[in-house]
Order: structure tokens, then sequence, then C-alpha cells
């Protein structure tokens, strides 16, 4: 049994086994210097120059992500933003992009002007509806980036059948697979060609490092032009980042094991809470694609879900006001739980409805949780 033929679970804690090699210490080494030895003969025998170009610090965390999102290679980058601007900037003018109506804001944004600005061509197209994604795909194209499940309102693709889509189409598919994780979901295995990580969330864990990743199914081409895109881009993350990053990842699975189960149990409960008239989240059995979560998320459906207030606005910006345990904050996948009045966020344009408040779930004891929230939600519900 080595440490790279073994569970997830096991993987993770042991980081595959990784050992600082001088002293045979249980941690990797931060290896902080930016520069190399040069030989004396004018060489670089030992393949480093320069960590703009590559980091040891990086490699146990590629290699560890890689492993558990069953890729061939993974690359850390300075944040999840950066790695996704990485993948757009492989493209030319003239090229088509298909991505999702509703996804994370921020990129939403972005990809509009950068398309926009460098004559991209951009559709959005609720990919959780198929035969929307196969109008787009009828004609060619080069990236479908999807989300799983995709912020704020937990939509679900099917990556499978819209990967055998997207070959038909000459296009790539992109997965960021930020509040699944790859305990829940490997896109890669669905078909997809390239997952993205916001390292910042799940992965870290602690809300205290910005970082984010790619994992590639095949070292081809593409990847070859990606690794170009960050060493010449210079996205990179810190020495000292990584090796914290590493640190979270050791209890990603215990993590999300107990934000998936807390989300649920929350989930049910607040279905039958009167101030609230809607729940979002994928594990119930009501919501619409129900039995397409179940497929794809097997081992439970995540930590994030979202709940419109029976008071509209107001109801939802006062509970949010009034929660003691839940923080407001933007962010999610931390070990402590965030409520957040998306709307007011993202701003004028957005497609998230203004009664609906976003729930990251830490791992605090779940019924603690839940009697905080019906409070806050029923004093809001008094004062509005
Ligand atoms: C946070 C987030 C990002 C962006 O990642 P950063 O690390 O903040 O740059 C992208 N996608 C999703 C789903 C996110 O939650």
């Amino acid at each position: 049994m080595s440490a790279y033929n073994v569970s997830r679970q096991t993987r993770l804690a042991q980081a595959l086994g990784v050992l600082e090699p001088e002293h045979q210490g249980l941690v990797p080494a931060v290896y902080p210097a930016t520069t190399y030895l040069r030989d004396a003969d004018n060489g670089y025998s030992r393949g480093r120059v320069y960590s703009r170009a590559d980091n040891p610090t990086h490699e146990p965390v590629e290699r560890l992500l890689a492993s558990l999102d069953e890729g061939a290679a993974a690359m850390l980058f300075s944040s999840g933003m950066a790695a996704a601007v990485a993948v757009f900037q492989t493209l030319r003018p003239g090229a088509r992009v298909v991505a999702p109506t509703v996804m994370y804001w921020a990129l939403r944004n972005w990809l509009r002007e950068f398309c926009e600005q460098w004559q991209l061509e951009l559709e959005l197209v609720d990919t959780s509806d198929l035969t929307e994604v196969q109008s787009a795909l009828s004609r060619p194209t080069d990236i479908v980036w999807l989300e799983v499940p995709a912020n704020p309102l937990w939509h679900l693709c099917d990556i499978a059948a819209i990967s055998e889509l997207a070959r038909a189409a000459g296009a790539r598919v992109v997965v960021d697979a930020t509040v699944a994780t790859p305990v829940l979901c490997r896109p890669l295995t669905w078909g997809a060609d390239l997952v993205m990580h916001s390292a910042t969330k799940y992965l870290n864990g602690h809300s205290d490092v910005v970082a984010g990743a790619l994992v590639t199914r095949s070292a081809d081409d593409w990847w070859q032009a990606l690794l170009q895109q960050r060493k010449a881009g210079g996205a990179v993350l810190g020495p000292a980042d990584a090796s914290q990053l590493l640190r979270g990842m050791r209890t990603l699975q215990l993590r999300v094991q107990q934000a998936s189960s807390s989300a649920l149990y929350l989930a049910q409960a607040l279905s039958q809470e009167p101030g609230v008239h809607e729940v979002l989240y994928p594990g119930l059995p009501d919501h619409p694609q129900h039995q397409l979560a179940v497929r794809l998320l097997p081992d439970g459906f995540g930590g994030m879900l979202s709940i419109r207030l029976a008071g509209g606005a107001r109801h939802a910006i006062g509970t949010a006001a009034r929660t003691r345990l839940w923080h407001r904050a933007t962010s999610l996948g931390g070990v402590e739980s965030l409520l957040e009045h998306r709307a007011s966020i993202e701003g004028p344009g957005s497609p998230v409805p203004d009664d609906l408040l976003r729930l990251s779930v830490g791992i605090e004891e779940p019924a603690e949780l839940l009697a905080d929230l019906r409070e806050a939600i029923a004093a809001a519900w008094e004062n509005r």
C-alpha cells in the first residue's frame, strides 16, 4: 500500500506521505528563495532558476491536488480568479465561450469585460438546461465554463452530457468546482478537461490564505500554454501560503463532510421555518435537480445553501444583522459559518433575488447554528 494508492481521506491526512528530505520531518519544507545559484560552467544543472517559474514548496500541494481530482497535473495560482483568468488568456480574438448565466459573479463580470475587450464571443446560458447548452454548442466553441454547484442558487449541470456535446463542438470543458471540492465531485471523471478551484475556500478552509488552482486531465499542449501563462503572467502563490494551504488541506475531508451534513440538517429544518419561503439546496428532494445531485454528489451535497425570506429584502438584511454565531461576511468554505445578502454585494444587474441570504455552513454544532438563525429570522420578522 503506497501513500498514493489509498482513500482520499488518507491521502489528504498524510499529504501523500510527503516528508522534508533533509531531516525526514513530517511537514515539508518552505522554500523562500526567489533565485538559485548558477553552476560554474554557466548551466543550471538542478533545473531551478527563478521562483516565478516554479517553487519546490508548491509541488507537494500540486501533487496532492492532482491526485484528489484524478488529474495528470495541477498548478497553484495566487488566487482563484488568477487561475480562471489564466484559462481565458490562452484564447485568441474570435474565440467563443459558453458560460452559465448564474455563476460566481466576480468572474462573470470580469469575463464580460474581457470578452468585449479582446473580441471573444461570450454566450451566457442556463447550463442546468441541456437543450439550451445543446443549442449554444451547435456552433464551434472553444471553452464551456461550468460551476458545480453554481453560486448562489446552487443549480447543477450534467457535466458528462455537456462534455459530450462540447467535444462534438470542439470545445474544452472547464469546471469551477470550488464549492463541491474534490471530496464531493471529480469533474475530470465525468469528462471535463480542466478543473478550477478557489483554494481560498474549502481547500484551505480557515479564511487565512488567498489561493487558486487548476487541475488538468492531460498534460497536453494547452496545459503547457497554461504553465507558460502562469510563469510569464506571474500570478504565483507565495511559498508561505502554499505551505499553509497544505496544512489546511489535510483536514479537508472532515471539514467538508461536517459542513455538508450540517447544511443538509439546516436545509431540512429551515424548509419548515415560517419566515423562510424557499430553501435552495441540491440535497433537498424538492430541488429541481435532486436526481442529478444524487449522481454527481453521491457523498454529500456540500456546505452551501441559500434561503429566501418571506418578508423580502428587509427581512433578509434584518436577519443577517441579528445573528450572533453566523458572521456577516463574504467568502465561503471556512470553519466558521458565514451569511451574506448576495444582492447587496453583486449590485445592480445581479440575477440574485433580493430576499436571498447565502449561507456558508462551517463546522460548529449544527443545532446551535439553527437556533441562532431561527432567533434572528423571527426577530427580523417582528421588526420588518
Ligand atoms: C471565491 C470564488 C472564486 C474566486 O476565487 P478567489 O480565490 O477569491 O480569487 C471563484 N469561484 C468561486 C465559486 C468562488 O467561490
